[in-house]
C-alpha cells in the first residue's frame, strides 16, 4: 500500500539523484531538530487550537521541498505511523552477529559473487548515536604472514534489529554495493537495485522510519 503522493516519483529519481542524496555510509545522519523559534511561534499562535511543532526533517534533507510538505503533511495528521506500519508490517530473525554475517553472505552469494571477501560483519549498537551513521564498509590492513592484507568488515547499526526486513536489506545492500563501487554514482544505485528492487523508495521509507522514531522518542 501507498499512500497516495507520498511515493517517490520516478522522474524524482532518474533525474540526478545523487546530487542531493545524503550518504548514509559516511556522511553524517543526523537527528532533525526542532525549529528554534518554536517557542516564538508558539506564543504566537497561542489562540489557535492545536500546536504542532513540526521537525526540519533533516533525514529528508536532500529530497525535493515539495517531498518534504506532504511527509510534514503526514506528521501533523498523525498519519506517519499508521503509513509504516500498514507498508512494514513485518520484523525478520536477523538477531545475532553471526545470523548477520550468514544474511551478507547469502545476498552477496546471490548478486555479487565476483566481490572481495567479507572478513567481518556486526551489529554496532554505537553506530547511529557516536558515528552517526547507519552503515560502515571499513578495509582493515593487517600484517599477516609477512604481508599485507586488507580485512573487509561491514558494521550496521543496531537499530535495524527491530527494524523491518526491508530496512535490513537496504541498509546491508548499501554497504556491499560499496564493495563495488566506493562512490554514491550512478554505477553505485544500479547495484543496489539490482539487489534490491524498490531500492530508492525503500531508503526513502526508511528515512521516513528514522523520522518517526526521533517523533516518538521526544514523545515519551
Ligand atoms: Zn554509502
Amino acid at each position: 500500500m501507498l499512500l497516495p503522493g507520498i511515493g517517490l516519483r520516478e522522474g524524482t529519481v532518474n533525474g540526478g539523484v545523487d546530487a542531493f542524496r545524503m550518504r548514509i555510509c559516511k556522511e553524517t545522519v543526523s537527528f532533525f531538530e526542532t525549529a528554534a523559534d518554536t517557542d516564538h511561534r508558539r506564543q504566537k499562535r497561542k489562540d489557535q487550537p492545536k500546536v504542532i511543532r513540526l521537525p526540519h526533517l533533516k533525514y529528508l534533507a536532500g529530497y525535493p521541498p515539495a517531498l518534504r510538505e506532504k511527509v510534514k503533511k503526514l506528521i501533523a495528521d498523525e498519519q506517519l505511523g499508521p503509513y509504516l506500519t500498514a507498508r512494514y508490517p513485518n520484523t525478520h530473525e536477523v538477531q545475532t552477529d553471526r545470523a548477520l554475517y550468514a544474511y551478507c553472505a547469502d545476498l552477496k552469494r546471490d548478486h555479487l559473487r565476483s566481490a572481495e571477501q567479507i572478513d567481518k560483519v556486526t551489529y554496532d549498537s554505537k553506530l547511529d548515536v557516536v558515528r552517526h551513521a547507519l552503515g560502515l564498509h571499513t578495509s582493515i590492513s593487517r600484517v599477516q604472514g609477512g604481508k599485507l592484507k586488507a580485512k573487509k568488515e561491514i558494521r550496521i547499526a543496531s537499530l535495524f534489529k527491530s527494524a523491518a526486513p526491508e530496512f535490513l536489506k537496504m541498509i546491508v545492500v548499501h554497504e556491499l554495493a560499496h564493495l563495488k563501487e566506493s562512490d554514491h554514482n550512478k554505477a553505485f544505485y544500479r547495484l543496489c537495485e539490482f539487489m534490491q528492487p524498490g531500492y530508492h523508495q525503500i531508503e526513502f521509507d526508511l528515512r521516513l522510519y528514522l523520522t518517526h522514531r526521533e517523533l516518538t522518542k521526544n514523545q515519551t
